[in-house]
């Protein structure tokens, strides 16, 4: 097995961005990204050197035909749910860094999960992902496992949350075999900056290990667990260097275990309370989108999450453009849903509620989906990419999104303005579905409207 270190090559990457390549190869590759089975490390090396506007739209509206042929209309959405702010490291970019002793650090206790896992579902939610710092002490793994049974146990009027992720720090094999135990959805980790020298700098405490860093999916691949993702911190280095970087990683993971990794996300630096950083490398709107669109092209079987650290404006272009997954009502506090007594962890851009997102969301024509059937039908890892890559499972969800997203529009308070909207989008959208499966929508659609929950294919 080749060592993942390896697999960033810094001064090939780093001699592939200064290289002038030929535009002339641009149309070679675009119809290349049309065929849907990705780029080489080359090709993303001439794409994140465009910068003329006739290219850079090329780019995009090729980019969103990707997204609407493998991905359609749906946007599936989630929450983070921050439960502990205790943490060792010092990373210089987040409020949550040892140093700060203007945080009254707290972890929340199981009874506090239950409040904010009811809150969460009281507002439509169907997915959360759960956050904590590095502890060995507070946030040990048991209490990991015991916060994740409490979200699953938890059952209202009104559902229950049917898919937990995480998003914890680098582990053993050992400890990711219990979160494998606990049926966890999707396990991210972000390597915040592939550039080594600057990771080193910006990080002190266990996470400033490079190496533990970057093979903690080797690691947990090799617990069993097989539905991963990846992340950069943009700013902290040229994003250029780090969109290399994680498509050689999506690659190496491919290649290495038969599974690419299931999500990338793509959080941009946001400011926060204690934090003096400011990014060396900030990334501009244009440059954002362009690596959303980047990504959509190099890796089109990889969901691609965005979060509330973009503003609304943003986050409605790149849902166009290459964008599968993002949250929304999201609170970056510890226990912060329903009151914002501490600080978070860093500051958001998109303060609105799930329903104002998803009013905005139905005007674009996408369908919010809650969809958790493949994680629940075992539809993950190997099986899942071999049922992908045909079109099979685009078949399955759109009704799956048609049938979630009827149950939040038939549980939200009447006179909100925005059912009768749903409900005909839904209607327009199930026409496209082919028979035998319309009819059969149809009547779960009916079997929802009556009462019924938690229907899928
Ligand atoms: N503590 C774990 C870790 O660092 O891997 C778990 C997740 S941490 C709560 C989630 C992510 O938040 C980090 O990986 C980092 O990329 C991001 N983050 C931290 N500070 C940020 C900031 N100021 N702006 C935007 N994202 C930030
Ligand atoms: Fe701790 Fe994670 Fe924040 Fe670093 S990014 S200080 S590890 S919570």
């Amino acid at each position: 097995m080749k060592d993942i270190g390896a697999v960033i090559d810094e001064p090939y990457f780093q001699e592939l961005l200064s290289r002038t390549h030929p535009l002339t190869r641009l149309g070679t590759i675009l119809e290349k990204a049309l065929r849907m089975q990705g780029l080489t490390i080359e090709d993303v090396a001439v794409l994140v050197n465009i910068k003329e506007p006739s290219f850079v739209s090329s780019l995009f509206e090729v980019a969103a035909r990707i997204k609407q042929g493998i991905y359609g209309e749906r946007l599936v959405l989630f929450a983070p749910l921050y439960v502990s702010d205790f943490c060792i490291n010092d990373c210089e970019y987040c409020n949550f860094h040892s140093r700060n002793r203007e945080l009254n650090r707290r972890q929340l206790t199981l009874p506090e999960v239950e409040e904010q896992t009811r809150f969460l579902i009281e507002e439509g939610h169907k997915r959360v992902l759960v956050e904590c710092g590095e502890d060995e002490v507070h946030n040990k793994i048991n209490y990991v496992v015991d916060i994740i049974n409490r979200i699953y146990s938890v059952k209202t009027p009104k559902g229950n949350i049917r898919r937990v992720n995480v998003n914890i720090a680098s582990t053993s094999v050992e400890n990711y075999r219990k979160l494998k135990s606990a049926h966890i959805g999707t396990y991210q980790l972000f390597q915040e900056t592939y550039h080594r020298t600057t990771y080193e700098r910006l990080h002190k405490g266990p996470k400033s290990d490079y190496g533990r860093q970057i093979s903690a999916h080797n690691r947990a691949f090799e617990s069993g667990l097989d539905d991963l993702g990846l992340g950069v911190l943009f700013g902290l280095y040229d994003w250029r260097f780090e969109v290399l970087s994680l498509v050689a990683h999506s690659q190496y993971l491919e290649k290495e275990y038969h599974i690419g990794p299931h999500t990338i996300s793509v959080p941009r630096f946001c400011p926060a309370p204690s934090v003096t950083y400011t990014p060396e490398y900030p990334v501009p709107d244009e440059d954002f989108l362009k690596l959303v669109a980047i990504l959509r092209c190099a890796v089109p079987y990889t969901g691609i999450i965005i979060s509330t650290r973009e503003r609304p404006q943003i986050r409605q272009k790149a849902f166009q453009i290459g964008i599968s997954q993002a949250s929304a009502g999201s609170v970056t506090i510890t226990g912060g849903y329903g009151k914002k007594d501490s600080q978070p962890q860093f500051n958001i851009h998109d303060e609105r509620s799930l329903e104002e997102v998803i009013k905005d969301v139905i005007k674009e024509k996408l369908i919010p989906s809650f969809c958790t059937a493949c994680y629940r039908l075992g539809r993950t890892g190997e099986r899942f990419m071999n049922l992908s890559k045909p079109g099979e499972i685009k078949k399955l969800c759109r009704p799956n999104a048609l049938l979630t997203f009827a149950e939040y529009l038939y549980d939200l308070p009447s006179g909100n303005g925005i059912t009768e909207q749903g409900l005909l989008l839904i209607e327009e959208y199930l026409k496209v579905v082919e028979e035998p499966l319309r009819s059969e929508t149809m009547r779960l659609l009916q079997e929802v409207k009556q009462g019924k929950r938690d229907l899928y294919f």
